[in-house]
This record gives structure tokens, C-alpha cells and sequence, in this order.
């Protein structure tokens, strides 16, 4: 009898720069992908193990998309035996949708409705609602006065008159419409007696208001003024208010371009029905525990569990809900999550706290048998925190699952039962699996750059000691009274011309911070100047954008190109080249090198543009080739390749270099914006700023600046930032990784905890200082490793 096999086998695995890579791995284990920034990771991680799950699975559901799926690119493995369902908790690079909240990713929403809808207090004689009345999306919930917006957009005097020092002749009403009706109006206007010469705020209230506001539409007949010796026939013209023109152009114009016109003369306000609480009045005056919905969802959810705790013992229907919530959230606070409320806009998350909810989610949902695949899960996790977050990993594991994740955080790789790990560099110098099994066994791979900090605590080099500041402080910002999120009159000083670490756990305040210091330093009267916000803000929105774009790089190439006896034989200019505008560009994918397909009942999937094959161009562009390359070949180039090959274009050659040295040379040059995790974002506009000139007197602020990044990158990327300090500047960065914290010269601890429970300044100081404050669980960590 065949034995049952027990591992994930992978065989041939070839996407990206994986080398035709074989691997086992078991299954109900912990399986940590490690290896530095680019070494093939996430194309082992997500592009093989969950891709070929997800082909699996389609070609399971809808084999009449067989055709359609056929069309996308199947995942470059030879095979893949053992594998079971797989789950990716966040798909690198991927953003939630706008509409969702922390509730409804929970599904804490729901039941949430259905605690009120059967156990809420009602007011005496009301009906009973279903949960949908609870709920501002359905018409059974919704304010009936802003449809469940919550705002009300208006016009308002301020809004349709921008300059009351104009006449109406002048123009004064910037809502009219240019052209003939602008002029219809103003003409009607002047036949009902109104003065369009004089500046609009010499106009009587009276009159002004009539001319914006009024719902009277009168029909008057028309003698149009003489213009440049015409005569205009009269004619019959209709007046209308200028707010309800504006309001009829935003309901009712098919044209988008037309309707952002429009609102450009609206304002929001609160919508005075429903106070900006979304639901109809009968629903806002249900109640459990004696709050309405709108506040249980506003509560910090360590709050809501508070309140619904007591409940729980009681019988009937409010007992199992408030047990169930209670239940899920106290997932949520393991994973440091309870500063966040059910009402919080899903796009306001960080990408380490959405990962974070849907893990949480998974584990109420109790499934087994499953591999899950995730992402850094660590990202934006304090270490007090990452015990907790190991605990639930564990506990997924032992629910009988398999649990893969590419991960930075020592600790937590310390943690798995199995290690794969990549490399053993980046790009083409990676690739290949340089050791897979248990995590003690990598002490043996000479290799692995993972070894190297694995077993041992290296610190990043830095100038100075960690007891003792490598430069002195040249003054400091002082911030009075700070107030913003959970920070409630704070007092900070952040020191000039160091380099700063913000340290607390998730939700104390770190990136809150930030942004005051932000604010503060761009003050022309208190700051000292230049700020930059580096932060890990995609560099564009559509895959149109990419680093050569980003970067402006590849406007010199396209010159490069137009410059070419080809490109001039044929008239080519540099636009001909931009895969951005009509000219060179594929006409089919209009440049972006891929197509949508849309497989019923399933999400969007892209697959490569039949025409050009993914390269962007048309083929007479493809002609033209300068030293050889097409204009695609030189978009397919890594980072460093490119640096090799314009050697001779100094500008072009000097970009290159500065981002291969902030970790980047295996990145491609027209890898699209969308592609690239926020790390790499955020280390493309840092190597955007070291080739300036000035950078004393320049404070840098990031956040996070180590997220997605191995214990090798972050002190290349250490490195760089001490430059920046060694010139001149002050950089402050919200840091969570105590290798770099130790070597700060100023540590800012916030907390004691996250959201009410901290905002305070626990400890400030030297690293070696922090470590010693009895109150600071930085401190704990920051000790270890001095
Ligand atoms: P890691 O997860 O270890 O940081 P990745 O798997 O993301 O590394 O990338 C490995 C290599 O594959 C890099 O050289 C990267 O530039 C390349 N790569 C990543 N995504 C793509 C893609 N969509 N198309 C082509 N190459 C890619
Ligand atoms: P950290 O950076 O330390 O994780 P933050 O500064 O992001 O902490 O958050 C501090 C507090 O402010 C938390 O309670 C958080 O929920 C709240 N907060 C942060 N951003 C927003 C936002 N956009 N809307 C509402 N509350 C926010
Ligand atoms: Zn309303
Ligand atoms: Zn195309």
C-alpha cells in the first residue's frame, strides 16, 4: 500500500528568477521563507505554491472558463504533488477596498446588527427591525437625507462666488458654465434688473442669494447686447440658480469630468439629519447597554469587548452574540490590535494591521487542512507583540494547517519548524533554494546571508556606540502641546542633526508623531526648513508608472532612442517611445503590456497582452534598437544590469547606482508601480533624495523604513540614512527592528499601549538609557541586545 505523503513536493519551479528550483516542505508546520530583498521569496512563496493552488481551483469551479483561463499565465513550475487548498491572507502589494471597514473585514459588523436588531432596547411601542436597518448600505438602513453618506454635499455662497470682488459680467459666478449659456444667464439676468457690472459684494444679501439660491425658474424674453456690430435675435431664455445647475450637473451628468467640475464648487458638511451617523432615526434609537450602534462600532474594540463581557452569561440571543464578539475580539487584542475601532476605514490600515484582521478572521472561521500563505506577517509589529502573533501562527498550525510565511523578524523565524531559505543574493544572483528543513540545520550553509544573522546578533555598523551618540545634537524641535489621534498635549523635543528612533507598539502613536513633526518642521517660522516625507506610498497609482518613469530616467533613454539612425530614418521622436501617450505604444493594451480577464463570479485576473506579448510597443517601434536593445528590452533590465550597460550616460548610470545602493539592483526598470511593495516605494523616493545636493538642514521622516526588509538590507539601508546624518541631516524614523533601534542616537518611546492606552512618552534617551526605564517594553527588547 502506497505510504500517505505528508509533504508539499516542488518540482521545477521557474517564475521570475527562480532556477528551476526543487523543494519539499512539510505539511501542519510552520514554514518560514527567508532570504534577502529579491531573492526569489515571494515568486516561491505566492508565484508558485498559491498561484498553482489558485489555477487548481479555478480550473476546479469553472471549467467553462477553461478557454478564458487558458489566456492566463500559468504558474513556470513543472509540478507540485501534496499540495492542499491554499489561503494568501494579504497578497503582497494588494489594497483593500475603499467601501470596507475594520467590521465588515471582521464580520464583527454583522453581528453586531443582529445584537441590536433581536436584543437591542427599543423605544416603547417601535417595531422590531431586521439587521439590515442597522446597516447605512441597505435602503432599509440609510439616513434618507444623504442615502447613507453620512455628508451632505451643498453649494454655498463661498463656493459658487470664489472672488466677490468681480461683477456678474466679470465672471463673478465661477459655477456658470463658459460659452453661450454663461452668457444666456448673465443676459437674463440684466433683462430681470439686476446690476452685472457692480462687484458682487456690493449686491443686497437679498439679491445675491435669489440669484444663487432660488428654486423659482422664471422665462423671460431675451435682447441679447450688441456684440462686435452682430445683432443677436431675441429670443425666450429660462433662468436657473447657479446651486441648481451645479447640483443637476453632479446628480444627473454621464460625465465623470463633468461631475468633478461640479463638485469642485461643493462643500461637504455634516449632514444635519442623521449627524453624520449614516442610519435613519428609528435605527439610531435602538440601543444595547444603553449605546446605539453607531457608538459600539466607534469604541475601541478593547472597549466594546468590555461592554459586551458581562453579557455573555446571560440567556437568549444577547448571550451568544455577546460571547461571539467578545471571542473574536480577543483574537484581535493578541495580535495588538484593540486600539482599532469596527467603524475604521479599511484604507486607513496599514498593510501589517489588514493582514493582521484577516489572520484573526481566519481563525474564527476554524478551517483545517489548508495552507496558508502570508506576507511579512510581522510588518508593523512591536516585538511584545510578535510573541502573540506566534502564539496565533502556532494555533492555526496545530488546527491541523499548514502555515507558509515570508518573514524578516528573527524571532519569529527562530519559531518555525521548517526554513526555506532563498538566495543567495538578489535577482540573478538568487534564486535558488539554499536550504530547506529544520531551522538549526542552516547553521551548516556557508552560503545563506540569512546564517549569518540567525545565530548570532550582529548590530548594523553605525559611527558611533550605543552608549555613547556618534553626533551631537545641533538643537532640537521643540513640540508643545501635541495633540492628534491618541496624542493629547505631549510635549517632545527631537533632536537636530541626529538620527532618531520612534519605538511603541502597534497603535501607540508612532506614525501620529510623525506626521506633528512633519507639520512642525515645515513651518516657516519654527522649522528649520526642508522636510521629506519618505514614505511607503505606492510611487504611482496605475502600472503605467515604474521606476525609470519615477525616477526620470526614462526620459533620457527615450532620447537615447530618438537619437538613433533608425529612429531618425523614421521620423521617430522620444514621445514615439513612451509607452504613456499614442504613437509607439501597443494600440491593443495601450501600452500597459497586459489585458484584463473577467471570469464570472471570480475577482479580476491579467494576463499578457496578446498583441505585443507583453512587451508595450508596436512593432515598428521594436525596430529601432539602440546598441542593440529594443526600447523593451531595456524596460526588462534589472537595476544593475542597466547600470552596466549605460556606463557611457553618466546622468542615467549615476541614478542607477544610487538605487542599487539602497538594495534595489534587482528590481526591473518597468516593473509597474503596482507592483512594488511599499518598501521598495519607499526606498526609491530615499535614493530619489540622496542624489540631491542639499540635505543639511533637511529633516527625512520615515516610517517603518525596515518592513519587507532582511537583516542584510536594513544595514545597507542603514548605511545610506548614516550618510544623510554624516551630511548634515536629521532623520527620524518610526522603527520597530531593535538591531537599528540600538544603534540610534535618540530613542522616542511611546505607549505604555496602543490607542487610549498610550500616546504618552513612556522613555527617552540613549538606546542604552531606554533599555534601563522600568516602564518601557522597548526597553525589554532594546536590553537583549546591548
Ligand atoms: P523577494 O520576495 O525575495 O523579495 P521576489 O520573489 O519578489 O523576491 O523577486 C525575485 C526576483 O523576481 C526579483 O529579481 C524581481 O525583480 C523579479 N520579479 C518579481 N516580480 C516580477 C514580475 N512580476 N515579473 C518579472 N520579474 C519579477
Ligand atoms: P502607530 O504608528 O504607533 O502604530 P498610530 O499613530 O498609527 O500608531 O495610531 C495611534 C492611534 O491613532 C491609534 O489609536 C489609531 O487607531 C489612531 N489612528 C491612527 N490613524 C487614524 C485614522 N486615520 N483615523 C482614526 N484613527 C486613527
Ligand atoms: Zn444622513
Ligand atoms: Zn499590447
Amino acid at each position: 500500500m502506497a505510504e500517505i505523503d505528508d509533504r508539499i513536493r516542488v518540482r521545477g519551479a521557474r517564475i521570475h528568477n527562480l532556477k528551476n528550483v526543487d523543494t519539499e516542505l512539510p505539511r501542519d508546520a510552520l514554514v518560514a521563507f527567508t532570504g534577502v530583498s529579491g531573492s526569489g521569496k515571494s515568486s516561491l512563496a505566492f508565484g508558485t505554491l498559491y498561484a498553482e493552488s489558485q489555477h487548481r481551483y479555478l480550473e476546479s469551479v469553472a471549467p467553462y472558463a477553461r478557454r478564458l483561463l487558458q489566456q492566463l499565465p500559468a504558474p513556470e513550475v513543472d509540478g507540485i504533488t501534496g499540495m492542499p487548498p491554499a489561503v494568501a491572507l494579504a497578497q503582497p502589494r494588494s489594497a483593500p477596498s475603499v467601501r470596507s471597514t475594520v467590521g465588515t473585514l471582521t464580520t464583527l459588523s454583522n453581528t453586531l446588527r443582529m445584537l441590536l436588531s433581536r436584543a437591542g432596547d427599543y423605544p416603547p411601542g417601535a417595531e422590531h427591525l431586521d439587521s439590515d436597518s442597522f446597516s447605512p448600505n441597505t435602503v432599509a438602513g440609510a439616513c434618507p437625507l444623504c442615502h447613507g453618506e453620512g455628508v451632505e454635499h451643498e453649494v454655498t455662497e463661498d463656493s459658487l462666488v470664489p472672488d466677490p470682488s468681480l461683477s456678474i459680467a466679470g465672471g463673478a459666478v465661477a459655477s456658470w458654465p463658459g460659452a453661450w449659456q454663461g452668457k444666456n444667464l448673465r443676459d437674463i439676468l440684466d433683462t430681470l434688473g439686476y446690476d452685472i457690472h457692480k462687484p458682487w459684494r456690493e449686491l443686497p444679501q437679498g439679491e445675491r442669494d435669489w440669484i444663487l439660491f432660488t428654486d423659482e425658474q422664471p422665462v423671460v424674453t431675451v435682447h441679447p447686447v450688441r456684440e462686435a456690430g452682430r445683432v443677436h435675435r431675441p429670443y425666450q431664455g429660462k433662468y436657473s440658480s447657479a446651486r441648481r445647475l451645479v447640483l443637476k450637473a453632479y446628480a444627473s451628468s454621464a460625465s465623470e469630468t463633468r461631475r468633478r467640475k461640479a463638485a469642485e464648487f461643493m462643500v461637504d458638511r455634516t449632514c444635519p439629519e442623521c449627524g453624520g451617523r449614516r442610519l435613519r432615526q428609528e435605527s439610531l434609537r435602538v440601543t444595547f447597554a444603553g449605546y446605539a450602534i453607531t457608538e459600539l462600532a466607534a469604541m475601541p474594540l478593547t472597549e466594546l469587548a468590555a461592554v459586551l463581557r458581562p453579557w455573555k452569561e446571560t440567556a437568549g440571543a444577547a448571550g451568544a452574540l455577546a460571547a461571539e464578539i467578545t471571542a473574536r475580539v480577543e483574537v484581535l487584542e493578541e495580535l495588538g490590535l484593540g486600539y482599532l475601532s469596527a467603524d475604521r476605514p479599511a484604507p486607513t490600515l496599514s498593510t501589517g494591521e489588514f493582514q493582521r484582521i484577516r489572520l484573526a478572521t481566519q481563525l474564527g472561521a476554524g478551517l483545517f487542512g489548508v495552507v496558508y500563505v502570508l506576507d511579512e506577517p510581522s510588518a508593523g509589529l512591536h516585538p511584545a507583540d510578535c510573541e502573540a502573533l506566534s502564539g496565533i501562527l502556532r494555533r492555526l498550525r496545530d488546527g491541523g494547517n499548514t502555515v507558509c510565511f515570508v518573514e524578516h523578524d528573527l524571532d519569529i523565524v527562530r519559531g518555525a519548524d521548517w526554513i526555506v531559505d532563498v538566495g543567495p543574493d538578489a535577482g540573478e544572483h538568487g534564486g535558488r533554494v539554499l536550504y530547506s528543513g529544520p531551522v538549526a540545520g542552516l547553521r551548516d550553509v556557508p552560503e545563506s546571508v540569512t546564517r549569518r544573522y540567525l545565530f548570532q546578533n550582529i548590530l548594523p555598523a553605525t559611527p558611533g556606540l550605543p552608549e555613547r551618540p556618534a553626533h551631537t545634537p545641533r538643537g532640537a524641535l521643540e513640540l508643545r502641546g501635541v495633540t492628534g489621534n491618541n496624542l493629547r498635549d505631549l510635549d517632545v523635543d527631537v533632536p537636530l542633526g541626529v538620527f532618531t528612533a520612534v519605538t511603541g507598539v502597534s497603535g501607540s502613536g508612532k506614525s501620529t508623531l510623525l506626521a506633528k513633526i512633519a507639520e512642525h518642521a515645515a513651518d516657516r517660522a519654527t522649522g528649520p526648513g526642508r522636510v521629506v516625507w519618505v514614505s511607503q506610498q505606492p510611487i504611482g497609482r496605475t502600472p503605467r508608472s515604474n521606476l525609470a518613469t519615477y525616477t526620470g530616467l526614462f526620459d533620457t533613454v527615450r532620447k537615447l532612442f530618438a537619437a538613433t539612425d533608425d529612429a531618425r530614418a523614421f521620423g521617430y521622436g522620444p514621445g514615439r517611445f513612451s509607452f504613456n501617450v499614442v504613437g509607439g505604444r501597443c494600440q491593443n493594451c495601450e501600452g500597459e503590456g497586459f489585458v484584463s480577464v473577467e471570469l464570472l463570479f471570480l475577482p479580476t485576473t491579467y494576463a499578457p497582452c496578446p498583441a505585443c506579448g507583453g512587451s508595450r510597443y508596436d512593432e515598428d517601434t521594436l525596430r529601432v534598437r539602440y546598441r542593440g536593445l529594443t526600447v523593451a528590452d531595456v524596460l526588462a533590465m534589472s537595476v544593475e544590469e542597466a547600470a552596466g550597460f549605460f556606463t557611457e550616460e553618466p546622468s542615467v548610470s549615476r541614478a542607477l547606482e544610487t538605487l542599487a545602493g539602497v538594495g534595489l539592483g534587482y528590481l526591473r526598470l518597468g516593473q509597474p508601480a503596482t507592483e512594488l511593495s511599499g518598501g521598495e516605494a519607499q526606498r526609491i523616493k530615499l535614493a530619489t533624495e540622496l542624489q540631491r545636493r542639499k540635505v543639511a538642514d533637511t529633516v527625512y521622516l520615515l516610517d517603518e523604513p525596515t518592513t519587507g526588509l532582511h537583516a542584510h538590507d536594513t544595514d545597507v539601508l542603514m548605511g545610506r540614512l548614516w550618510e544623510l546624518v554624516g551630511a548634515g541631516a536629521t532623520v527620524v524614523a518610526a522603527e520597530h527592528d531593535m538591531r537599528v533601534v540600538a544603534t540610534a542616537d535618540h530613542v522616542i518611546d511611546l505607549g505604555p499601549g496602543g490607542g487610549s492606552a498610550g500616546g504618552r512618552i513612556v522613555a527617552r534617551g540613549t538606546p542604552a538609557r531606554v533599555a534601563t526605564a522600568p516602564e518601557s517594553r522597548t526597553g525589554t527588547y532594546l536590553k537583549e541586545l546591548l
